[in-house]
């Protein structure tokens, strides 16, 4: 049996079995199969989390062929969707409904219930993460038998398996809240640290979208902020020499060529760093909102993200800076900074609380490892949430103490999975074994 790796190169496994259902009975005669003999079952989509959340040496499951929307609702603009379904197909779904996702994180080549099940989210102080849209779900659960849950019926299977990290169910189908199609205008240009760090809190309430970059050693930050505009506004898109040179000279093949070079001769890399942010050209455009949203990520990275109190962040931000520029390498990526709206999901990052988000990168050939764990006690102590899609060394003990619904969670996957088909290592920390299996 061939080896599973994920995009970061951080999580590897060799499974006993993979399957590629083509139809949901196949899929649950699988789990049926499974049940019984205990045997664990690991449904995967993209493949793109850093962590070995998606990792088993069971059955290796995708739903590749189970893609696609199922229903939509144009009055609403609620829209119903396979698993499977790869974000990247969505927006030209909905379009000629006149439809578009509320927002989207940097890429959109994840499964849909991939991003739901690690908590995925973009940046809007006025919008949460993917699961806070969701309205309904159809799952498989671990005995290969069928339910629907949403706020009315099954609501608490509703709560956990919307940000369920694979642990209760295998997404079927869900329900989104669409809104209608939408252009953004991106508005990207360096700032001032000193004047960012005060101000982000502000211009998040202010702004649609915000988001910004600073590099190791670097006293300016590349920000990106996002107007959203009507469906009928004039685009101004990119053009083909400035997507050449910008995005793929820059900010992939171009910057993979620093990373190497920074590596390779470390002593580079704040003049790198400066060159960098600089590259990093002022720009303003404007297009379909996905295409704003989403950019290529083709330079491969590890990356760590913590949410943090949103009202914490200047403070959280300033120590985390110190210990960057402290460390005792070159780093070469940048931090990325966000921020998203409360949500009521259990364990979504944004759970009851504004969040800011702050994430960390490394290159994929050097060691993450000392790198992350010179900040990670830093966004601990701020009461920080780790991505579960995101490295970071957190157990359920710590975890239980930023999470409220902790316990609820843990209650409904016991329930429904209590011999852990679904299980994994990387469960059996962040969440404790399930019952059968302790
Ligand atoms: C380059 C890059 C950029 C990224 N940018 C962002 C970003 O902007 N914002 C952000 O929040 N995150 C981001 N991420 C993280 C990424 O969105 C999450 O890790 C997401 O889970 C990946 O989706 P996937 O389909 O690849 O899921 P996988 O990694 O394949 O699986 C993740 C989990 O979902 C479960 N799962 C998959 N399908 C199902 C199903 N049908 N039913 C139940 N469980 C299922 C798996 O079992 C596993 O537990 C990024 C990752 C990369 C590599």
């Amino acid at each position: 049996m061939g080896r599973w790796s994920n995009w970061g190169r951080s999580a590897s496994s060799t499974p006993s079995a993979v399957a590629l259902p083509g139809s949901e009975d196949e899929l649950c005669s699988l789990l049926a199969a499974a049940h019984p003999e205990g045997r664990r079952v690991k449904v995967v989509g993209g493949s793109h989390s850093f962590t070995d959340i998606a990792a088993t040496d069971g059955t290796l499951i995708s739903l590749d062929k189970l893609q696609g929307l199922t229903r939509v609702d144009p009055t609403t603009g609620w829209v119903s969707m396979r698993g499977g379904t790869r974000v990247w197909t969505i927006s030209d779904a909905l379009e000629p409904y006149g439809l578009a996702l509320p927002n989207m994180g940097d890429i959109d080549r994840q499964s849909i219930a991939g991003a739901l099940s690690t908590g995925t989210h973009g940046t809007g102080l006025g919008l949460t993460g993917y699961s806070g849209i969701v309205r309904g779900l159809r799952l498989a659960l671990a005995d290969g038998s069928v339910v629907t849950a949403s706020a009315e019926e099954n609501p608490q299977l509703f709560q956990a398996a919307r940000v369920g990290l694979g642990a209760i169910g295998v997404i079927l189908e869900v329900t989104l809240a669409c809104v209608p199609s939408f252009v953004v205008r991106a508005d990207e240009h360096p700032v001032e640290l000193a004047e960012m760090l005060p101000s982000f809190v502000d211009l998040c309430r202010h702004e649609d979208h915000v988001e910004f970059y600073w590099f190791q050693h670097a006293t300016q930050v590349a920000a990106k902020v996002n107007t959203r505009l009507p469906a009928d506004a004039e685009r101004a898109p990119l053009t083909r020499r400035q997507i050449l040179l910008d995005d793929e000279l820059l900010s992939n093949g171009g910057h993979r060529a620093l990373c190497e070079l920074g590596r390779l001769v470390p002593g580079t890399v704040p003049a790198l760093n400066r060159f960098a942010t600089k590259a990093l050209a002022s720009r303003v455009y404007t297009d379909r909102s996905d295409r704003i949203f989403v950019s290529p990520r083709r330079t491969r990275f590890r990356e760590m993200e913590y949410a943090v109190p949103l009202e914490d962040f200047e403070a959280v931000f300033t120590e985390v800076m110190a210990a960057v520029n402290g460390f005792g390498a070159g780093i070469t990526f940048p931090l990325e900074v966000r921020a998203a709206a409360a949500d009521d999901t259990w364990l979504g990052t944004a759970s009851g609380r504004e969040s800011a988000y702050i994430a960390l990168h490394r290159f994929v050939k050097e060691d993450h490892v000392p790198y992350f764990a010179a900040v990670e006690p830093i966004l601990k102590a701020a009461a920080g949430r780790p991505h579960w899609g995101k490295l970071h060394t957190r157990t359920a003990e710590e975890l239980r103490t930023v999470y409220p619904r902790f316990d609820d969670f843990l209650a409904v996957r016991d329930a429904v999975d209590p011999g852990g088909v679904f299980a994994n290592a990387y469960l059996d920390r962040v969440l404790g074994q399930a019952p059968g299996r302790a």
